[in-house]
């Protein structure tokens, strides 16, 4: 790997004698220390760490205590546990009901819509032609479903408002003329909905400012919701008497849960003279058990977890620090960076005070780049923070037995990579942050992330250079 040549022997020379004495002892991080924390992060009993689960509350438990033992400052909260709310809305049931008949969803009907019918609901169903004033101005629309067909399903969100505007309970689509349609709408758009998702919460959890269903339907249930062939009712069109139409009874559920989960962030603090911190951060939640499937996540990120304990162990010990270094363990990262992005807009958060971000996720592996007995470890962010690149190289300069590989990091704009972990909250903030990682795996977010997989010397290694790094950072304010 190519080093940059500025650094010369003098600069490391100056800065081992001053190192030491300092008194950062980075051999306090040991592989057995490393390995008992990523076993137990990474066991049965923690159940992969899913984000509001029992597994993730004692991971919670273990890292505070392991901050109380190290005598780590609390956040101005007075607790290291940095609690927040998310919501978790999913589709549970969905169908149209007739005469008995229940079609389900993504069956030969498809729930496009955005708004819940908790209990089933009785509605009138009427045909609406193409949707086009002189095809409604027929029909009597207010409170009922209106079928209508339409060259485009996709492109149908305007017949939608329209009708909502007139006050129809909603809309049915079906493509007269295609019925291929559907099948995709229903690959797409269909599985699209039904995704469980989770957000932060704002306090306003209170569903939907209107009420319309939208559905789209396969060609096969034109004749049996309506009692109408399609070609009939092609012809009703024609004839301009669509009140001719019979208006049929269907009834309608689409059930919406809402669930609201606890978590926490938990948060320890090495004071420094300084208002600045250096913020250290890894998340320790991971996947959803699979019924008595679960995933260990002992890469992603009991691996990161285990290393920003070290890390702690290390400048726990230091009493004349210059920077503040917070340690974040996050929550609710597999769910989209939610435990950071918490943090970073919170209250008490300012950005202006926070230095660097050094995010840690995934660090015991190898990826298909690297042999797996290479030291190496990834930064990503680099290139969006070359301020830092004298830093990392003067860290892999000091510590030569692990080497920074930087070009995960090196595509123009934004690495994807760079945006799927926490140092992307913060690089959003305007914060400079650094991903230090060693690379997908095949047993990437699979129940085959385990601790016996990680390599242990390695990993010791990469957590050494990242002591490095912070040791460089809170000793100069320009690399020399
Ligand atoms: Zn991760």
């Amino acid at each position: 790997m190519k080093r940059y040549l500025y650094i010369s022997c003098l600069v490391l020379i100056s800065f081992i004698s001053c190192a030491q004495s300092q008194d950062i002892n980075h051999e306090l991080i040991n592989k057995p220390d490393l390995k008992n924390y990523i076993e137990i992060l990474a066991s049965d009993s923690l159940q992969g760490r899913f984000t509001g689960s029992e597994g993730q509350k004692k991971a919670a438990k273990f890292i505070t205590n392991r901050f109380n033992q190290l005598n780590l400052n609390t956040p101005v909260s007075g607790s290291f546990s940095e609690t927040f709310i998310l919501n978790q809305r999913y589709w549970n049931e969905i169908y149209i009901k007739k005469d008995g008949q229940i079609f389900t969803n993504n069956d030969k009907i498809t729930y496009l819509g955005n708004s819940d019918q908790n209990t089933e609901y009785k509605t009138k169903l009427v045909f609406g032609g193409y949707g086009t004033d002189e095809d409604l101005n027929q029909i009597d629309i207010n409170g009922n479903m209106v079928l209508v067909f339409s060259k485009n399903i996709r492109a149908s969100y305007n017949i939608g408002s329209k009708l909502s505007s007139l006050g129809a309970y909603g809309v049915i689509i079906a493509n007269a003329d295609n019925d291929k349609q559907f099948s995709s709408i229903k690959r797409s758009l269909g599985n699209y909905i039904l995704r469980k998702r989770m957000r932060l919460s704002n306090g306003d959890e209170n569903t939907f400012n209107k009420k319309f269903q939208e559905f789209a339907i396969s060609n096969d249930l034109i004749k049996t919701l309506t009692g109408k062939s399609k070609s009939n009712l092609l012809k009703l069109i024609d004839k301009k008497s669509l009140a001719d139409c019979p208006i049929s009874k269907i009834s309608v559920k689409t059930e919406k849960i809402n669930n609201t989960i606890e978590t926490e962030n938990i948060i320890g603090i090495i004071p420094g003279s300084s208002d600045k911190s250096i913020l250290i951060s890894a998340h320790y939640d991971h996947l959803e058990a699979n019924g008595d499937i679960y995933y260990p996540g002992a890469d992603d990120n009991a691996s990161g977890t285990a290393a920003l304990l070290e890390l702690a162990e290390v400048f726990s010990k230091i009493k004349n620090l210059k920077y503040n270094i917070i340690f974040l363990a996050t929550s609710a990262e597999e769910l989209g960076l939610l435990g950071s992005e918490y943090h970073v807009n919170s209250e008490n958060f300012d950005a202006s005070k926070i230095l660097i971000n050094l995010n840690i996720d995934m660090i015991g592996r190898y990826d298909a780049k690297h042999e797996p007995t290479d030291n190496f470890i990834y930064a990503i962010g680099a290139a969006q923070y070359p301020e830092y690149i004298p830093y990392l190289e003067l860290a892999d300069s000091l510590y030569q037995n692990c080497e920074i590989d930087y070009s995960l990091g090196k595509s123009s704009g934004i690495p994807t990579l760079y945006r799927q972990s926490d140092q992307f909250s913060f690089h959003k903030k305007g914060i400079p942050a650094i991903f230090f990682f060693s690379g997908l795996h095949n047993d990437y977010h699979t129940p085959r992330d385990v601790a016996n997989k990680i390599n242990f010397d390695i990993l010791t290694n990469r957590v050494k250079l990242i002591s490095y790094l912070i040791e460089v950072i809170q000793k100069y304010d320009k690399v020399p």
